[in-house]
């Protein structure tokens, strides 16, 4: 089933080398579109040398070696995606468990290289909070097992399977994260690819332009949310700046034109721009709304085996069914239109008023921008958007290590184009301050937005 003219009956995506300027983090090479050929019952015989373990999709029915060869059967018993992989290797396994919210167990199997237990708490414990958590929130994990297996570095990326997730050994089987402060690949990519249990395999997407999005950014945003659990909202600057950062150098290299969020058919956007723009959503309807909306949406969708299947605008429609009238200009700016920011802090003061407590005088400046699809940009007219203000102490290290940021003060605020002057009072020692210091907004220079503080 290779042929163009078979990709197009059966419904598959579009081989990767069709796929304009794919460049895709973690190298997941085949996307998933649904049409109603696609879901299948999966049943596997696979035989291997007897020092060698044979992973397939589905629950272990059957172990037995016959003739020098080791045999195992698997059988899933629903119906999945016809989307498998084989995985064949000298393995020890990592068993352990996941809790379900009403308190029933997943198997979680971690087959790895012998050598390679450095960091299998890290998978492990994405697996752990992801199961519970995306099952709290997302609906219920569709399955009684989810397993990862490490494969050589030949090539380099991971890729979600119905309950089975082949993660190459230069991933982050032999990373060194003795460092606090180095970010959590591991546990970010794992929850990344579990996401996907939901994002891609319960819901599947259609097969219209910008249905991806479904999969991919949801898939990431899910990861931020879940690293944003394990590190402190305060502390996710590093993340989104790195998302940020990816999404202004994808655009920065578009060679035809960027599309719209809604209409997307770049990498760059259904990860990067996505993962933000539904991270910055939520920030703004707050968490139980994004929830909610994503639930019903998951009700509406998953596990279904025939059409329809979704497209974006059936998940924006869910966003926009949550978001209050008094928000909508956000959901328009990131979905239906290019929208970025200048924001820039130009000057803070603070004055001691007692012992510990500050008046605060910030000064910034701020430009919403609209682009067309050839990057051609000009200034949006409008009253005002709610923007970050914050205002920092010095950072220190939590009881693990780790850099810790510690706001005093972070508030949205009304702020109109131009510049503005804010006044306020904090306690504490005042070191840092500014506009959207998380990065939360696609900002075209962010490194200007927090500035230090004179005291006086
Ligand atoms: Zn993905």
């Amino acid at each position: 089933m290779n042929s163009d003219e078979d990709r197009k009956k059966y419904g598959l995506p579009p081989k990767p080398e069709d796929l304009p300027e794919h460049r895709d983090p973690y190298g997941e090479r085949t996307l998933l579109f649904a049409d109603d050929a696609d879901f299948i019952q999966f049943e596997t015989v696979v035989s291997t040398i007897p020092s060698q373990i044979a992973v397939a999709p589905g629950y272990l029915e059957r172990e037995w070696e016959d003739n020098g060869r080791r045999y195992f059967h698997y059988i899933q018993d629903t119906p999945i995606q016809a989307f498998f992989t084989f995985v064949s290797a000298e393995f020890d396994v990592l068993r352990d468990e996941a809790v379900m919210p009403d308190g029933s167990k997943v198997n979680l199997e971690i087959f790895h290289d012998p050598k390679h237990k450095y960091n299998l708490d890290r998978f492990l414990s994405a697996y752990q909070d992801g199961i519970t958590y995306f099952s709290k929130t997302y609906g219920d994990f569709q399955f009684r097992q989810m397993r990862l297996m490490e494969f050589p570095r030949y090539s380099t990326f991971a890729q979600s399977f119905p309950n089975t997730v082949p993660f190459a050994e230069s991933f982050g089987w032999v990373a060194d994260f003795k460092d606090p402060d180095d970010f959590d690949y591991v546990y970010y990519v794992t929850a990344h690819e579990l996401a996907h249990q939901w994002w891609g395999h319960q819901i599947t997407p259609n097969y219209t332009r910008g249905s991806n999005l479904i999969s991919e950014s949801l898939a990431e945003y899910s990861a931020l949310i879940l690293t944003k659990r394990r590190y402190g909202k305060d502390n996710m600057k590093r993340f989104l700046k790195e998302e940020l950062d990816n999404y202004l150098s994808g655009r920065s290299n578009e060679g035809k034109k960027e599309n719209t969020f809604i209409n997307t058919n770049r990498a760059y956007q259904w990860y990067y721009k996505g993962s933000l723009i539904l991270y910055g959503l939520q920030d703004l309807i707050g968490q139980d709304a994004m929830d909610s909306a994503l639930y019903a949406f998951n009700q509406e969708f998953g596990l279904k085996e025939t059409p329809p299947f979704p497209g974006s605008y059936d998940l924006y429609r869910h966003l926009d069914a949550v978001t209050p009238d008094s928000l909508k200009y956000y959901l328009d700016d990131t979905w239906n239109k290019i929208t970025l920011y200048d924001n820039k802090a130009e000057e803070v003061q603070a004055k001691r008023i007692t012992e510990g407590e500050y008046e605060i005088t910030l000064k910034v400046k701020s430009q919403k921008l609209y682009s067309d699809e050839t990057g051609r940009e000009e200034n949006a007219q409008y009253e005002s958007d709610y923007i970050d203000i914050g205002v920092f102490a010095a950072e220190d290290k939590d009881e693990n290590g780790r850099t810790r940021v510690n706001p005093l003060y972070i508030q949205k605020h009304k702020i109109r184009p131009g510049e503005s002057t804010i006044t306020f009072k904090v306690k504490g020692e005042p070191v840092k301050a500014g506009i959207d210091p998380y990065n939360k907004l696609i900002d075209r220079l962010p490194d200007d937005n927090s500035i230090a503080v004179e005291i006086n």
